[in-house]
């Protein structure tokens, strides 16, 4: 897209602002990193370590998407305790309510998601009449527009209140279906890109980075390359002796059938962690079996939601739980393209401005996390 003129205006940013290629935080999900962006700070710091852990008071999941989840108190609302007017603009609805933890929407704040546009008010939201206001239809939920109408919304506000500090996030929906040469995937950046060139020219500083990356998961016949996972530990050591709970699961499981890079083992009954292990580290496609403490250690995640086993699969392999409850018929012949594992954790860190002095040396001796994109952009830039 770089060299072929899809995308002239990121071409411009890379070569006259900063690129480089960032770690995001595991698991590399949604949530998560979204939440490491805006509060600047890894998973064990904020909690938010997937869209679902474990009760094992009542062996229940629990989604992760309240407010009172989140440990850490974001940049947004650091900024306007300082003062400063924020605004705050998702795809998702799920990730509304931790974005806008902590700020007074009655005080000029804006914060909503383009899911529920058309239901925003003053009190809960900031603002109303959104779709007037941006001049779009109510995107569908499954739509490349649900991602376009954030940003359509981003540049009208960044052009008439001039808020100090926006935050835009998108859904991937569109790298989950299409692969990067697709003509739809193309048509898709085409248009964000003419969005981020509209708003890099409103005078801003504008930076680019991504939750999570996507990888093509399925075999040379298009079918998925699935670890059932849920139905390999009931066979090994028995049923209810483990629990599977797959974090990536969300509302839009039709784009991936709840299967992503990285699920997570409870056990219940006798059987040891180790054996567990030893067991799931031996199947093709497993990039890593770990205990909760190494992987708390290695991928910086919190010890109180991480289960006893943490499961990370290879690039081109995905993790479910069993088979039964997880609906495939939805990729209606798609390949299976999903993320959570180290394979996706990779991401672009791009700003339409140099680095200042201090800051490029600190790229040239550290890889950025992709967390610090604020820090970056407020305090790196020239
Ligand atoms: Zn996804």
């Amino acid at each position: 897209y770089l060299t072929d003129g899809t995308t002239p205006n990121i071409r411009r940013f890379v070569e006259q602002g900063f690129a480089c290629v960032a770690e995001g935080s595991m698991p590399s999900f949604t949530c998560p990193n979204n939440m490491s962006i805006i509060t600047g700070t890894p998973t064990s710091r904020h909690g938010i370590s997937g869209n679902f852990y474990l009760d094992t008071t009542t062996w229940q999941p629990v989604v992760m998407t309240a407010p009172e989840l989140l440990r850490a108190d974001t940049i947004l609302a650091r900024f306007a305790a300082a003062g400063a007017s924020v605004v705050s603009i998702t795809a998702k609805d799920k990730l509304r309510r931790q974005l806008q933890k902590g700020l007074d929407l009655a005080a000029g704040h804006v914060s909503f998601s383009s899911e529920f546009a058309s239901r925003c008010t003053l009190e809960e939201n900031g603002i109303e009449d959104v779709l007037d206001y941006v001049g779009m239809a109510q995107p569908g939920m499954y739509s490349m527009e649900l991602s376009l109408f954030v940003l359509e919304a981003g540049v009208k506000l960044m052009r008439e209140r001039r808020p100090a500090l926006m935050y835009l996030s998108l859904t991937d929906f569109v790298q989950h279906k299409w692969a990067p040469d697709t003509e739809s995937a193309r048509t898709f950046y085409r248009r964000l890109d003419d969005a981020f060139g509209r708003l890099a020219a409103l005078d801003v500083t504008l930076a680019l980075t991504a939750d999570h990356g996507m990888s093509d998961k399925s075999d040379d016949a298009g079918r998925p390359n699935v670890i059932w996972l849920q139905d390999l530990l009931d066979a090994r050591f028995g049923k209810g002796e483990t629990t599977v709970i797959c974090p990536i699961t969300d509302a839009f499981v039709v784009h991936h059938g709840a299967l992503g890079g990285l699920v997570r083992v409870w056990i219940r009954g006798a059987v040891q962690a180790q054996d567990v292990i030893a067991y799931v580290a031996s199947l093709p496609g497993v990039h890593q079996a770990l205990d909760r403490a190494s992987a708390c250690r290695q991928y910086d995640m919190p010890p109180d939601r991480e289960a006893d086993v943490v499961v990370i699969s290879d690039a081109g392999t995905c993790i479910g739980a069993s088979q039964a409850d997880h609906d495939l018929s939805a990729l209606e012949g798609h390949r299976l393209r999903t993320h959570g594992g180290v394979s996706e954790a990779r991401v672009p860190l791009i700003l339409n401005r140099p680095l200042n002095a201090a800051y490029r040396y600190r790229v040239a001796s550290q890889v950025p996390k992709s967390y610090q994109v604020f820090d970056f952009a407020i305090n790196g830039t020239a």
